[in-house]
């Protein structure tokens, strides 16, 4: 799958699971964390950038190209060490990125920033990692530097609205991380066997593009990356990405109070 479309797919998945705003009478999402709106909307924007994590693992991916050559030296010493849709792409890097997103909403390091008083310093830098990518990744932004503003501006934003984020900080780092899994599920290549780093092969004669000789599994719905039922499909989660971001944005608070 491509980028731009992990990324508005895990915006989806997140509005999807997490989601509560309702339109003419219809509840569009399943509000499983019990969320404020402005907690849904700081786990939208991160779970569009967690959704490009595991490509940290690819050289020439949207999130390479991203971050300039930060990003850029990091996906290749990744890709050097675990190869491309390999140990990165696995459930259980959905739970060390997870773990990570965990310690982060609750490092008690904070930093005094005018008119926001006290504010806790890795969340902030999570979401302004995270919102750079995902801009960058949808081209809502371009530039070397801008989308690292917007980042910076979303992060301050989320420590102002939404700054109790050991709940829903880690949740959107999941989901995001999971629909990438998914996405590439979806398509010919696949993914890892779900036990990796224990691979079950299966006998030659029986290998196949659902479980391949590698170990790799897929159920190639959307056939290969960037098919036109990728973007076909992609399109139907932008419409429904875009709405429920609107009418969410429509149920938070204004003027907004920390
Ligand atoms: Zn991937």
């Amino acid at each position: 799958m491509m980028g731009g479309h992990h990324a508005i797919s895990g915006t989806a998945a997140w509005m999807a699971l997490a989601g509560s705003a309702s339109v003419m009478g219809h509840v569009t999402g399943a509000d499983l964390l019990d969320l404020e709106p402005a907690q849904v909307l700081a786990g939208a924007v991160v779970a569009t950038g967690a959704a490009l994590l595991p490509d940290i693992d690819h050289p020439s991916a949207t999130i390479s190209r991203s971050g300039g050559g930060i990003t850029k030296a990091l996906t290749r010493a990744v890709s050097s060490v675990a190869g491309h849709r390999g140990a990165t792409h696995t459930l259980l890097a959905a739970v060390a990125f997870t773990a990570l997103a965990v310690l982060a909403s609750r490092l008690p390091m904070t930093v005094a920033v005018p008119l926001l008083g006290e504010v806790l310093v890795a969340p902030v830098l999570l979401v302004t990692v995270l919102c750079a990518l995902g801009t960058r990744a949808l081209k809502m932004v371009e530039g070397a530097v801008l989308p690292w503003a917007v980042g910076l501006g979303a992060g301050l934003l989320v420590a102002l609205l939404a700054p109790e984020a050991a709940r829903w900080l880690p949740a959107a780092v999941a989901i995001g991380v999971l629909t990438h899994l998914i996405g590439d599920l979806l398509t010919t290549d696949g993914i890892p066997f779900p036990t990796w780093p224990l691979v079950v092969k299966p006998p030659t004669r029986l290998a196949n593009g659902l479980w391949q000789r590698s170990g790799d599994i897929a159920v190639p719905l959307l056939g290969d990356a960037g098919s036109a039922r990728e973007w076909l499909l992609c399109t139907v989660l932008t419409g429904y990405a875009g709405l429920t971001t609107i009418v969410t944005l429509a149920a938070t608070p204004w003027p907004l109070s920390p």
